[in-house]
């Protein structure tokens, strides 16, 4: 790596806290190499009230771009010259690109599931959608999902202030005539939201529910006759790699190839990024095969050296 910085290597990065497991070093860099791309991509530890130096710094610098996670992903938006469509509605960023002093913010995370139900032959197009969740990868999921074509999606979540919010950035989509049908319910409406599964095309948990430790072995799909042939379940987890969700799927009637957990998110939603800050393709597979090669030579899995960082 060192041997080829030079005097016209450029900084990229991500910024957040914790930041120092973050599994996005590890693949950007390699994508760097792959291409022979004279950039080196760094992890900076960053908290909201340093959010304002941290992007005047990466003007001063010229810093191409940075991912940002937890906790600063509000506090950039509300600090950029630009923001893309999916980022404004969220009012959330998850990248940063920087032209000549110009700053976009984009939000990726979205684009991280709909990329990996592609990689898994599934179009999200023309699909009816049922979504756990109205956090913050709910709403990137939903916001993705309506911007890239889904028929409906149908949010189902706990509390009834996150709902609401959801609800307003459904309807500024609707405002912005984005044709995707849009409702909003509680999951105390049990079997009303066992019937939208019922009847859905693709089932995407964004909830915490079945991640590793609090919640390993929950599930909020506990009606076992909504799982069908044809349904395909994603489960934005990736810790366990399979939650309870995706195994009851598999062994109540969804095919296994039509159930995925969010280990791919985690790759796909960088591969968003990288297309923005550099115009060309994640080399996907190959960081599949380099990731898989490290993990059997002994270091951490991607999705364990990102624990602390969700995304
Ligand atoms: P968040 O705090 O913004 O939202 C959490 C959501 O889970 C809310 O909708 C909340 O109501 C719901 N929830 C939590 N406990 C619940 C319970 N007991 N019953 C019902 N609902 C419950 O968090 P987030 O950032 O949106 O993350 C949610 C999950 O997504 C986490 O497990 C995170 O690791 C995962 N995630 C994965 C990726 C990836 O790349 N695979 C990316 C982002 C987030």
């Amino acid at each position: 790596m060192d041997t080829r910085i030079s005097g016209k290597t450029r900084l990229m990065g991500v910024i957040g806290t914790p930041i120092r497991h973050s599994g996005s070093p590890v693949m950007y860099n390699f994508c760097f190499d792959y291409y022979g791309i004279d950039c080196v991509y760094l992890a900076f530890d960053c908290d909201e009230s340093q959010v304002k130096e941290t992007l005047a710094a990466m003007r001063r610098l010229n810093i191409r771009g940075a991912n940002v996670t937890m906790p600063c992903k509000q506090e950039v938006a509300r600090n950029m010259d630009r923001l893309s469509p999916a980022a404004k509605l969220i009012g959330a960023v998850n990248t940063i690109v920087n032209d000549n002093g110009v700053l976009t913010g984009h939000m990726t995370d979205g684009m991280g599931v709909v990329l990996d139900l592609k990689d898994h032959g599934i179009s999200i197009v023309g699909k009816n959608i049922v979504l756990l969740g109205a956090g913050g990868a709910a709403m990137a999921v939903m916001v993705q999902c309506a911007l890239d074509g889904a028929k409906s999606v149908t949010v189902f979540n706990r509390g009834a202030q996150t709902l609401a919010k959801a609800q307003k950035i459904g309807e500024r989509m609707m405002e912005e005539g984005i044709p995707c049908k849009m409702e909003y319910h509680l999951l105390a409406e049990e079997q009303l939201m066992h019937d939208a599964i019922r009847g859905a095309d693709v089932l995407i948990n964004a909830t915490s529910v079945g991640m590793r430790p609090m919640q390993e072995g929950k599930s909020l799909v506990t009606d076992m006759t909504v799982f069908h042939e044809e349904l395909v379940v994603y489960d934005v987890i990736y810790n366990p790699l399979v939650t309870k969700l995706m195994s009851d799927a598999m062994t109540n009637g969804c095919r296994e190839e039509n159930v995925i957990g969010g280990k791919g998110m985690l790759l796909w939603q960088g591969a968003g990024a990288f297309k923005l800050y550099t115009g060309l393709d994640m080399p996907a597979q190959e960081l599949k095969a380099f990731l898989a090669k490290r993990e059997a030579e002994g270091a951490p899995a991607l999705a364990d050296i990102a624990e602390n960082v969700p995304y």
